[in-house]
């Protein structure tokens, strides 16, 4: 990691993946990954682009486009493309870093990317975001492929920028093939993509549960935390009321609901929250309507954390970052006891640093247990992969086909992080072993020994 330029969150994440290989005994048996581990750490290629796009006053816009091809040793390259003010290279970096090892988790044949550009789609009407798409995916296109380079959605880019998206890929290339995942579902989108990464998170978090308390215990009677209010944190929110569960926050980029007093957010709820995000609209325009204001509690700039009241569960689902120290103290001292990232790298190091503290029960409080996006949120790609199974047989599976698998994947997912964690980390006696740890060794080991088949290393 020496020479690099300035790139706060992929150093972030890089540290965050090393120090759980330096303090388990990976490298210990395996002196030769350290190896593995620096060249992994630099992207196999990354493509920087403009894009030129004309707004609806007949001005010319130009935004910076990326995509980063940063591993393929398990499959093409495999990831998400975010449409956000803030998109830079580290970002990017730090999302193609670890899209490898999560993807990896899946057992599917995926390799690991990111990509997007600093385009706000915050403000811009349908006819902007298609001319932005297209413009993207002008470019975008000569480096993409079914076999080469699948990209998806992420913050900012759902179904509709996925179909303006395939359809510029398929004039330009004469070609229908699977190469962005996501998409609708009568033209090769696979049934339960949408509600993938949240009812994947919610399926992780159910294993965990069941766990700590010896099978005891579900998602039945728990007051669950969420942020954001996009696509993983409403699916989540709605597969928490299903299981029995009440939300009692939602959020986005401008303020907090949180329930006041008894019940939960209703589906109904959701519904009406989704359609707002469709319009590209914020909480704070509902907050005052007679709907809400007598049962939830807008806080304007807040994030939900310190005001829920006691919680079992807290779920990050907006964005890098969104649980700091202080707010992870909050969260304990609140009661809750499982923390699982539905957004990328949720949670500072911080924060993870003090979960990670408390995983032993009666040190005055029962025990913490902490899950990493890239084990608890790699429902979303694992679809994908499904997905792109799917356009490749020319077949496609039913909803309970595909969630079936997705539930399956999610289970191993936990049982390779809490398997491997055992056998690298060996926890102490009452201890509940580190899915961090297990998750980053698990999915580093699988990428590391392929990257060694292929001479990448050596
Ligand atoms: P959406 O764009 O659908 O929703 C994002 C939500 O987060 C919105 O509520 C948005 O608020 C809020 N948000 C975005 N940026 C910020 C910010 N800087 N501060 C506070 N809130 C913010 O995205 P997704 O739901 O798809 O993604 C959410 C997270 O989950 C991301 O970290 C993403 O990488 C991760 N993820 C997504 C997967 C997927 O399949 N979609 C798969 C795996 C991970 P507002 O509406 O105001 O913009």
């Amino acid at each position: 990691m020496s020479n690099i330029p300035h790139e706060p969150e992929f150093e972030q994440a890089y540290k965050e993946l090393a120090s759980t290989l330096e303090n388990s005994t990976l490298f210990q048996k395996n002196p030769e990954y350290r190896k593995a581990l620096q060249v992994a750490s630099i992207p196999e290629r990354v493509v920087q682009f403009r894009v030129v796009w004309e707004d609806d006053k007949g001005e010319l816009q130009v935004n910076r486009g990326y995509r980063v091809q940063f591993n393929s040793a398990l499959g093409p390259y495999k990831g998400g493309l975010r449409f956000h003010p803030s998109v830079n290279l580290s970002i990017l970096k730090f999302l193609g870093f670890e899209q490898i090892f999560k993807n990896a988790l899946t057992g599917l044949n995926m390799g690991g990317g990111k990509g997007g550009a600093d385009f706000d789609p915050k403000g811009k009407s349908d006819n902007e975001i298609r001319r932005f798409c297209v413009a993207f995916m002008t470019e975008l296109c000569k480096h993409i492929g079914a076999d080469t380079d699948v990209p998806a959605g992420d913050i900012g880019v759902s179904g509709r920028e996925v179909g303006y998206m395939f359809g510029q890929y398929k004039k330009i290339r004469n070609q229908w093939e699977g190469v962005l995942t996501g998409k609708g579902g009568s033209w090769g989108g696979s049934l339960i993509r949408p509600e993938a990464t949240g009812y994947g998170l919610v399926y992780y978090v159910q294993h965990m549960i069941k766990y700590a308390s010896g099978g005891k215990e579900s998602f039945a009677g728990k007051r669950v935390a969420i942020s954001g209010s996009g696509n993983v944190a409403q699916y989540a929110a709605l597969k928490v009321i299903e299981l029995g569960g009440t939300v009692v926050s939602l959020s986005d980029s401008k303020g907090s609901l949180v329930l006041q007093g008894e019940g939960s957010f209703t589906p109904e709820e959701i519904a009406l929250i989704a359609q707002l995000k469709v319009e590209r609209k914020q909480l704070s325009s509902i907050a005052n309507t007679d709907a809400f204001k007598n049962k939830f509690k807008y806080l304007e700039g807040e994030r939900p954390w310190l005001h829920v009241g006691k919680v079992d569960v807290a779920l990050p689902s907006a964005t890098q970052n969104e649980v700091s120290g202080e707010e992870a103290k909050g969260l304990i001292a609140a009661g809750c006891k499982f923390i699982a990232e539905g957004s990328n790298m949720g949670c500072t190091q911080e924060a993870i640093d003090i979960f990670e503290a408390h995983r032993e029960a009666n040190k005055g409080g029962d025990a913490i247990w902490y899950a990493p996006g890239k084990a608890a949120n790699a429902g979303g790609v694992a679809v994908s992969g499904l997905e792109m199974a799917q356009n490749s047989a020319r077949l496609s599976w039913t909803a309970e086909e595909v969630d079936e698998k997705l539930k399956g994947i999610m289970e191993s997912c936990f049982h390779n992080g809490l398997e491997t964690a055992k056998e690298y980390v060996t926890p102490a006696e009452g201890v509940l072993p580190s899915l961090v740890a297990g998750s980053n060794i698990a999915g580093f080991k699988k990428v590391a020994a392929a990257m060694k088949e292929h001479g990448d290393w050596w």
